[in-house]
């Protein structure tokens, strides 16, 4: 029986359509030995396509109206009885080890409707990014180098690695060529990633589950928040890594929660609202 273990990737603002369009190479590898689905976010009825409220539906596992982050604003929400699937895994196996790196302010920080973060990560590389002139484009390197050491020295059961430079860059630029090579730089940055996994002397008795999903999506000339489809698109790339699975045919953000706790055979809790993407009946 193989450990099994997980790395979520988030990419900050990938447009779904530019990311299918670009053909990336490493993407295309988690696909491959798993699915890739396109998402869509709630209507701004229910909550804006922005930062603090994509990345709270992901990982807790419930939309906007049960967690309460309903902006990037300071505003009171219920992320303490709706934590991260981090905090959510370790309450349930405290052997679990868990790790999270990022430098945006939400996760590490009381910014906005911060910490994102719960109790429940256990090792954490937090980068600052506000002492960092070039913001992401600064501080993502420096969460890569680190998530790399973590995945190929230390022992990760369950892994979240945050990576914010393709907003950065669409906001500054819009989503044409630059946004395009900031997508492919967190490719290349998912294949090391991988790579590391790969190198890990326990490699062969072990099995990844990698995901990697994005939290709203970009209007062409750059900016998020509203309601339009380019806005409202998401997407969730799933796959095992030495291993075989079933997959469901549709997706939604809330899924990649229990789709977590799944593939650790943690029970998903009562309150999601998602459903495992990963059948419970292995193909091989
Ligand atoms: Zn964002």
């Amino acid at each position: 029986m193989k450990r099994r273990k997980v790395l979520l990737v988030g990419w900050d603002g990938v447009r779904d359509d530019t990311a299918r369009r670009l053909a990336l190479p490493a993407l295309t590898e988690v696909a491959d030995a798993g699915r890739w689905w396109t998402t869509t976010l709630p209507d701004v009825d229910v909550a804006p396509t922005v930062t603090a409220v994509g990345w709270s539906t992901i990982l807790t596992g419930v939309w906007p109206g049960d967690h309460g982050v309903l902006a990037n604003e300071e505003e009171l929400n219920r992320l303490h009885r709706y934590p991260e699937v981090l905090t959510t895994a370790f309450c349930e196996r405290p052997t679990l080890a868990t790790y999270g790196a990022a430098s945006a302010l939400i996760f590490g920080t009381t910014f906005g409707p911060g910490p994102l973060f719960g109790p429940g990560v256990r090792t954490v590389d937090w980068v600052d990014r506000r002492h960092y002139p070039g913001k992401f484009t600064e501080t993502d390197p420096l969460i890569q180098e680190a998530a790399e050491r973590q995945l190929r020295e230390e022992d990760p059961d369950l892994a979240f690695v945050y990576l914010g430079e393709t907003d950065q860059i669409a906001h500054d630029f819009g989503t044409g060529v630059e946004y395009e090579g900031a997508i492919a730089r967190q490719d290349a940055r998912l294949a090391r990633l991988i790579d590391c996994l790969r190198s890990r002397p326990s490699f062969a008795d072990e099995e990844w589950l990698v995901m990697v999903t994005t939290d709203h999506g970009h209007l062409d000339e750059g900016g998020h928040g509203g309601g339009s489809w380019q806005e409202r698109q998401s997407f969730v790339v799933a796959g095992v890594l030495g291993g075989q699975a079933q997959w469901a045919e549709d997706a939604e953000n809330v899924d990649i929660a229990p789709t977590i706790l799944t593939h650790l055979g943690i029970p998903a809790p009562e309150r999601y609202r998602g459903k495992s993407l990963r059948g419970t009946v292995d193909a091989g």
